[in-house]
């Protein structure tokens, strides 16, 4: 397990402080052994500021009694919490309020194990508590917690995987896409769109995303048997009608359109209509940069995001990605949404009862928190404040605005719990060949490499082309293969 995969496993076990797992791994712990003692080290050795931030970041249960998260409220049913008497929830909130006041973090008890009397009458006893005291005995019960979570974490079975040829996955994402609906055509483009990210790598856009693909079918909300239309053409910009299917279906003619298109002209705008993009950006921009086109798309999806400043959700987590081409080396890909974090952290945080890095998101009163539960009811927040916020309006500007297609509150409208959100997409092709001259791709090369070269430096878009060029075999989590053969019927 090297540094990112340990700060990764172990991150979420004290809080939000995944400095507890990176400290260990730089001190030399043997990753492969129980972490236990050396976490619970170097909590206790970190000084009162990182010990009071790491108190902090505990979710408030005590002041959510009846408004949890299924895990929190499982917990707390198994205490008998949720059978407070209103004189007991009465106690427990003033108790609450006193402690915050007193101690300026949440009351924290393992409580596992215990009863709603045990609970109530310890958090009588720790409130009269000195503030020294008092961090004391949280941080006992945070080593507690801890030491539950790391053992639910070795408890559980590990994650199998199988190993699966790459034909005979296709095969299965084809049928399973027929079956739910799809025509050859529209179910090939779409093999063909979660084959690349799991050949890459990205497994969060590969084949685990067939049941969703299937979904939006069988429930009717996307056309599987969509025949994409060019509707426009006027000098370098190309409209396209998606039908209402996938957005890779009318990619399939669309792009080398716009890629021929910019090749004569120098530059080159494809609109998308009418279609649900859900899938990773890199894969338009970089089928451009493999024609030595620089390539910029954007999507925008459902209202999940309050501008800076705001606290209602308008934007989509509107995704952008940049290509440059590097005809002897990886091109530059990036591609990425424009909120502070993704959706499905959001949601595996609420799950888990983790709390949020603070910037994340804000509740339904507009207040900041670091609750994802209430982030889920507020609304998530862009990256890097006024900067991402900008980018996740040009997004909607460029997706909506430009191509004429919805914008991510009116998609939100035609919300349905299928997940897939209609709206437009937007694809900018330029050739830096014919604006630059001859030499500028080689120069742009050039100056890629003395970047890439830097220590500790690596380029965005590098991590799926070493891996596509390593050519490992595919291995599926063995759950997802027994689903996707399922929806194949085979
Ligand atoms: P990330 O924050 O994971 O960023 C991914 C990008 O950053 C990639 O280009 C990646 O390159 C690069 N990158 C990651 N780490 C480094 C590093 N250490 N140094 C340099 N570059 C790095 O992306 P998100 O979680 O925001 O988005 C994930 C995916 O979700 C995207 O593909 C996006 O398009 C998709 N998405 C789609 C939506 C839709 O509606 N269609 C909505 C929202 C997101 P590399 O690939 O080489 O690792």
């Amino acid at each position: 397990m090297n540094r990112d995969q340990y700060i990764e496993r172990y991150g979420a076990i004290y809080e939000h402080s995944p400095w507890v797992p990176q400290r260990a791994y730089d001190g030399g712990i043997d990753p492969t052994g129980d972490p236990k003692d050396a976490f619970c080290r170097i909590v206790d050795r970190a000084g009162r500021e990182a010990q009071l931030a790491l108190l902090r970041a505990h979710p408030d249960l005590a002041g959510r009694l009846g408004t949890l998260t299924e895990h929190s409220k499982a917990e707390q049913a198994g205490a008998g919490l949720d059978a407070c008497s209103p004189e007991e929830f009465a106690e427990f909130q003033a108790l609450n309020t006193r402690y915050r006041d007193a101690f300026g973090h949440p009351f924290i008890i393992a409580v596992k194990g215990l009863g709603r009397a045990e609970i109530l009458d310890a958090f009588r006893q720790r409130v009269e508590n000195s503030a020294d005291a008092e961090r004391a005995t949280a941080l006992a019960e945070v080593h507690k917690i801890a030491g539950h979570r790391l053992a639910a974490m070795h408890d559980k079975p590990p994650v199998t995987r199988t190993e699966v040829d790459a034909d005979a996955l296709a095969g299965l994402v084809t049928g399973a896409l027929r079956n739910a609906g799809a025509d050859e055509a529209n179910a090939a483009a779409v093999c063909r769109t979660v084959m690349a990210a799991e050949r890459d790598g990205s497994e969060s856009h590969g084949v685990f995303r067939i049941p969703g693909y299937c979904k939006g079918l069988t429930n009717g909300v996307a056309n599987g048997r969509a025949v994409p239309r060019r509707v426009a053409a006027n000098g370098a910009t190309i409209v396209w009608d998606g039908d209402g299917g996938y957005t890779p279906t009318t990619y399939e003619q669309a792009l080398p359109d716009l890629a021929d298109t910019a090749l004569d002209e120098g530059v080159a705008v494809l609109g998308v209509r009418n279609s649900f993009h859900f899938a990773a950006m890199w894969p338009e921009v970089e089928f451009l940069a493999e024609r030595g086109l620089v390539g910029l798309a954007a999507t925008a999806n459902f209202p999940y995001l309050a501008p800076a400043g705001g606290t209602s959700p308008i934007l989509g987590t509107n995704p952008m990605a940049f290509a440059y081409p590097n005809p002897d080396g990886t091109p530059f890909v990036f591609d990425f949404a424009t909120s502070a974090m993704a959706r499905g952290d959001v949601m595996l945080a609420a799950r888990d009862g983790h709390a949020l890095p603070p910037g994340s998101g804000v509740d339904g009163e507009g207040n900041p928190t670091t609750d994802p539960a209430k982030v889920l009811e507020g609304a998530q927040l862009p990256f890097g404040g006024h900067k991402g916020s900008a980018l996740a309006i040009m997004v909607e500007l460029l997706a909506g605005g430009v191509v004429g297609d919805i914008f991510s509150d009116e998609a939100g409208l035609k919300g349905d719990a299928s997940g897939v959100p209609p709206g437009g997409v937007f694809v900018l092709a330029i050739s830096p060949t014919m604006i630059g001259g001859e030499e500028t791709i080689a120069n742009a090369s050039a100056f890629l490499e003395r970047l890439g070269t830097q220590p500790g430096v690596r380029l965005p878009g590098q991590r799926r082309h070493r891996n596509r060029a390593e050519g490992k075999p595919l291995r599926v989590q063995t759950s997802l293969l027994t689903t996707l053969k399922e929806l194949a019927g085979s």
